[in-house]
């Protein structure tokens, strides 16, 4: 069984990286977010506006683990992309991308797994 702190501690990582990714030339706001704001101005609006929604204060602990689950899953496409540019093989190397990719994709997995188990208890 996941549990939603499991998932949130795995925000950790690709917020530093995407925060990098949006900053500091590029968005007006400088990766420094005031919670509710959402940047349309910047060429990374959709990692900037992740970033605005789910920083250090974003108080993850309060949303539904699903939305929790559907964020993370957005950071794991977003290093996805990064490690593919990079001509990583995200199954065997050993670097922190893709051991972080790995780690949570079996979270993710699980935590689908679980759900659909309670789908077919309900059921
Ligand atoms: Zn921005
Ligand atoms: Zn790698």
């Amino acid at each position: 069984m996941i549990v939603k702190e499991q998932l949130i501690k795995a925000f950790e990582f690709p917020r530093h990286l995407i925060r990098n990714h949006v900053g500091p030339g590029e968005c007006r706001f400088h990766g420094n977010y005031s919670g509710k704001l959402e940047c349309r101005l910047c060429g990374s609006a959709t990692e900037c506006q992740w970033l605005a929604h789910h920083d250090e204060f974003s108080s993850l602990a309060d949303k539904p683990t699903a939305e929790v689950a559907t964020a993370l899953e957005f950071a794991v496409d977003f290093i996805e992309s990064t490690v593919v540019a990079e001509g990583h093989d995200s199954d065997n190397c050993p670097c922190e991308s893709c051991k972080w990719l790995r780690d949570s994709r079996t979270m993710l997995d699980d935590y689908n797994g679980d759900f659909a188990d309670l789908l077919t208890l309900k059921s």
